[in-house]
């Protein structure tokens, strides 16, 4: 995939930031995506310092379908077409359901659900153009079991498995995937913030000591998923939900 460009949003943190070092090291010139400009940077300085190709795009925010493609446009001109696509920004929140205000209803699904929407809307007619393209969503395996108090949260990241699907049985015939892995417990900033907040319903060790693998999922685990459905030999691979999750959900 040498050369190959791939766009990863939300790349600045996380579970993001792994999947960009992944792809970089298989060879992909990566596009770090996202809101937060100094995050992109220092990721984008990591990669290039291990020898791999990467820039930095700051400051988009995927909700805002103006900015995503002046930003996908800047991809292309700096690093070529993207043929890969990696939908990871997104947002997180516990609300008891009574006390969800249109505005943080709006917002989540305007960052997770159609931030993907616009961003794909935007690369898409590279990939048809080269006959060739790989998206992976990051949805959530909330969305799989359902969970109290983030009804916003996981809506958004249902509704993001219900379009994989669509868009995998549409793009199939011109040579895209599209697949979706759906993370469970991953430690991230944004898992250790919800701990911080006492929102996570125990502490992060509790809810390793209750998962199959007995350890919480760490961004490399759906990093590797990642860069897989995302290479050659994962061409057989569309419209799927693959779990990543130590086996707390089956
Ligand atoms: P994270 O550490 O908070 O990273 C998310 C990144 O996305 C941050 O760099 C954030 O920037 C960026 N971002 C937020 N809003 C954005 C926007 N509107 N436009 C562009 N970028 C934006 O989160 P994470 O845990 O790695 O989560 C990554 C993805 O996995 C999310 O979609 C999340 O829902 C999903 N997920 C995570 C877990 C888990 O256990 N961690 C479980 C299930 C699903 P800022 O730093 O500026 O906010």
């Amino acid at each position: 995939m040498t050369g190959t460009t791939a766009i990863v949003t939300g790349g600045g943190s996380g579970i993001g930031r792994a999947i960009c070092h992944r792809l970089a090291a298989a060879g992909f010139a990566t596009a770090v995506v996202d809101l937060n400009a100094d995050s992109a940077k220092k990721v984008v300085e990591e990669i290039t310092g291990k020898g791999h190709t990467a820039a930095a795009f700051g400051d988009v925010d995927v909700s805002d379908r103006f900015l995503v493609e002046a930003a996908v446009e800047r991809v292309r001109d700096t690093l070529g077409p993207p043929l890969v696509l990696v939908n990871n920004a997104g947002i997180t929140g516990f609300k008891k359901f009574l006390h969800i205000t249109d505005d943080v209803w709006d917002r989540t699904l305007a960052i997770n659900l159609s931030g993907p929407f616009f961003t794909c809307q935007a690369v898409v007619p590279d990939m048809i153009d080269a006959g060739w393209g790989r998206i992976v969503n990051i949805s959530s395996s909330s969305a799989q079991s359902g969970q109290q108090y983030m009804a916003h949260y996981v809506a958004s990241k249902a509704g993001l498995i219900g379009f994989t699907k669509s868009l995998a049985l549409e793009l199939g015939p011109q040579g895209i995937t599209v697949n979706t892995i759906p993370p469970g417990f991953v430690d991230t900033p944004m898992l250790r913030a919800s701990e911080e907040h006492g929102l996570l319903g125990g502490s992060v060790d509790e809810h390793a000591d209750r998962t199959p693998v007995r350890r919480p999922g760490r961004p490399d685990d759906i990093a590797a998923a990642c860069a897989f459905l995302c290479s050659e030999d994962a061409g057989y691979i569309t419209g799927q939900v693959i779990g990543v999750n130590g086996g707390r959900n089956t």
